[in-house]
């Protein structure tokens, strides 16, 4: 039987020690009510909350486990390395081994930064680029997720105006957008930004058009100006090179974290030859950047990319589960949209434009043991079975006929600060 007594009295703790009683992505605020914020433990595929229910776990960390998690090797050579030492006065020499092994494996990079969460990353690859060009306006792409620094974080409040200045937007994979954004930086432009495929939330996501990637590598080209893909999310999920070398197109900078240490805190920038100098001459550190243990972990993680199946593997299990579930679903009379790649699926329904059924059976397959994503795409790890997949789509026939016999569903009033319940409702 699932319980939740633990959850909702840490929930009620929490609330009065930590404001809004959590924050961030992390925050359970926008999921269905009864989704679980607080956990007591992960290994493998599996993820146990603080009542002790477990779950097949979809969401991966918001994406750092890729090969399980707890995963034994990796966690011996960051053990290893606490041991011997961690945090120290200076860096440990396996850090010059992860640039030289993580630009060798990244095919545009000559050089690597390293730091500690996704947003330092796509903060220094912003920096490099204005640097290099000494000119300013940034092109994004419109609902893009680049972080949480007051120049890319999502909700506004607490940031300045000018925090935002010098910035155009375009449309994902919409060449006439690009050009015109491109255009309207005039002769300021430094860089364009592109996530490696369009995963926004709430939205489907899209694989990069070629013309759209090469397009913008041409105009990066034509002005001067430094093109950077953000890998943070998806970087080794999609490759084991940088996500667009599946379109064929090498950017100048790109931005890696979550993955590359299988859950150890560890993010970097890579960056062509061209920038070398541009990157040697900012000013970026912290207090953590330069700890050896998540490195260590980090090399481990390098090599099985490397020398496992790992790819290929969540590839054709996220195929399976692709092909499985709309099977099921259609059983029931329901049709999904399944978009992106296999290995990192966003799964909502058609015909939800408030995401009622969508949480509906979200929270259906919650409370049988599988933890999926209403609305952010989820992960693959090369932890998991044909087995765990097939459960996964057992429990989804049934929690898609709960959804069909539940009768008319709840409005999901949660969602109307996001604005996204005007349509049909
Ligand atoms: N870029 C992308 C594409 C991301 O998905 C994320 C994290 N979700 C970030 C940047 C920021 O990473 P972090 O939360 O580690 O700062």
């Amino acid at each position: 039987m699932w319980t939740n007594s633990v959850d909702k009295a840490l929930r009620e703790r929490a609330e009065a020690v930590i404001p809004g009683g959590m924050y961030g992505h992390q925050s359970v605020r926008l999921l269905p009510d009864d989704y679980p914020q607080f956990f007591d433990r992960a290994s493998g595929t599996y993820l146990w909350d603080a009542d002790g229910n477990r779950y097949i776990d979809y969401m991966c960390g918001y994406g750092p486990n890729l090969f399980g998690y707890g995963h034994e090797s990796i966690d011996a050579a960051y053990i290893s390395q606490l041991k011997k030492g961690d945090t120290m006065t200076g860096p440990a020499g396996l850090m010059v081994e992860l640039a030289e092994q993580m630009t060798a494996m990244v095919s545009h990079a000559d050089w690597a930064i390293f730091c500690k969460n996704g947003t330092d990353a796509t903060t220094m690859a912003m920096m490099v680029a204005r640097n290099f060009t000494r000119k300013n306006t940034i092109v994004l792409a419109k609902g893009a997720y680049h972080g949480a620094a007051p120049w890319c974080t999502p909700v506004k409040n607490g940031t300045a105006p000018s925090d935002r200045a010098n910035q155009v937007f375009y449309i994902y994979n919409d060449v006439a957008s690009l050009e015109e954004a491109v255009r309207k930086a005039g002769d300021d432009l430094a860089a364009i930004f592109a996530s490696p495929i369009k995963h926004d939330t709430f939205v489907d996501q899209e694989d990069p058009i070629t013309e759209y990637a090469q397009r913008a590598r041409e105009l990066c080209d034509e002005k001067g100006a430094l093109l950077i893909v953000d890998d943070v999310r998806a970087g080794f999920r999609l490759a084991r090179d940088s996500s667009w070398a599946r379109v064929g197109v090498k950017p100048d900078l790109s931005s890696w974290g979550k993955a590359i240490a299988n859950g150890h805190p560890i993010s970097a920038l890579l960056g062509a030859e061209k920038a070398r100098n541009a990157a040697a001459t900012i000013y970026a550190t912290g207090s953590f950047w330069f700890s050896a243990a998540p490195m260590a972990a980090s090399l481990e993680t390098m090599r099985l990319i490397r020398e496992t199946d790992y790819l290929e593997r969540t590839q054709s299990l996220g195929q399976r589960l692709r092909a499985g579930l709309d099977e099921a679903a259609n059983r029931h009379g329901f049709a999904l949209r399944q978009t992106g790649p296999a290995e990192m699926p966003l799964i909502m329904f058609e015909e939800d434009p408030g995401y009622s059924k969508g949480y509906a059976w979200n929270d259906a397959l919650m409370k049988r043991g599988v933890y999926f994503h209403p609305w952010h795409n989820m992960f693959i790890c090369a932890a998991m079975t044909e087995a765990d997949i097939d459960h996964t789509i057992e429990v989804a026939n049934d929690a898609f006929k709960f959804v069909r016999d539940a009768g008319k569903l709840p409005r999901i009033e949660k969602l109307a600060i996001l604005g996204l319940l005007t349509d049909g409702h």
